[in-house]
């Protein structure tokens, strides 16, 4: 499927901590349906104006009938600082769905974990939601540096949630690797930084168990045609925006 660029309006938008926003847009192209692990290009500011670049933000939730999508971002640097002073009413452009998202098709029936670490954890809530659709509870496994956030409302569509936290001041006191047993699944999806994600990668391997990983890269055009994000593979170079950023890590964890 193609992306699609449309303008939006920001409908809702909520500082959730100090600097994690969840943004609620109108997404009137319900032709576009966005899937879990995909992701849009956005912009708020014009093309004329640094930074140069749109940035690439997950679906955290599509509502279809609501026509909704929500974005769940953390406030890091000028991009996304623009993104935070918006406010209901205002216009913002997206670009999208892009990306190759996860395939829920084939983790339907099975025993499924989610890992999330951070914002890692943004696109998690639709592939929840997607395989809870289709009859199959994951457990959930989430880890922050130490105030968590968006962790309750997986629990109506999840099996098991476990926290950990660095701090330790919720949840277990460790890394979100502490509690997952990759042997009691069939598959393991995640999304976090890369080096959690490698961790989890090498638990799940040690098992024999599937692990699937959302990579992140710096994306400039996100269509594929620039190979500014391209990441290695056991068979290549592959554009993470087009060809990811969902990946098998023995992909690109082994290359
Ligand atoms: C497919 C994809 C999906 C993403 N989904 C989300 C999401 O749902 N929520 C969310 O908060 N973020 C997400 N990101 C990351 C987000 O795009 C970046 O945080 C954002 O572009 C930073 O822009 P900025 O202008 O605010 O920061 P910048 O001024 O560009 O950078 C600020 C700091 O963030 C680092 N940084 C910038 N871009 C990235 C990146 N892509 N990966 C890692 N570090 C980066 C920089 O090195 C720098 O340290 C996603 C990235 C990709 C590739």
């Amino acid at each position: 499927m193609h992306a699609t660029a449309c303008d939006v309006k920001v409908l809702e938008h909520l500082a959730l901590t100090d600097t994690i926003r969840l943004m609620t847009t109108s997404w009137p192209r319900r032709d576009k349906a966005p899937k879990a692990g995909q992701f849009f290009m956005l912009r708020c500011w014009p093309a004329d104006v640094a930074p140069v670049l749109s940035r690439p933000i997950s679906v955290h939730s599509y509502d279809a009938a609501m026509g909704t999508i929500q974005f769940l971002y953390e406030v890091r640097g000028k991009g996304t600082e623009k993104l935070a002073a918006l406010e209901p009413g205002d216009t913002l452009s997206l670009v999208g769905p892009s990306g190759n998202g996860f395939d829920v098709e084939s983790a339907l029936g099975k025993r499924v974990a989610l890992v999330g670490g951070g914002i890692g954890t943004a696109p998690l809530y639709q592939l929840a939601k997607e395989l809870n659709a289709g009859g199959t509870k994951a457990d959930y496994f989430c880890g922050f540096r130490d105030e968590p956030y968006g962790v309750e409302k997986f629990a109506t569509l999840c099996g098991k949630v476990q926290l950990a936290t660095d701090s330790g001041r919720y949840g277990f006191h460790g890394f979100v690797t502490q509690l997952l047993n990759p042997e009691e699944y069939d598959l393991v999806l995640c999304c976090g930084p890369e080096p959690m994600m490698k961790a989890v990668a090498k638990l799940c391997e040690e098992k024999g168990v599937t692990c699937i990983v959302s990579l992140e890269r710096k994306m400039a055009c996100g269509i594929g045609a620039c190979l500014g994000c391209t990441c290695k593979t056991t068979t290549g170079g592959k554009c993470v925006c087009k060809e990811g950023p969902v990946f098998d890590s023995k992909e690109v964890f082994g290359a």
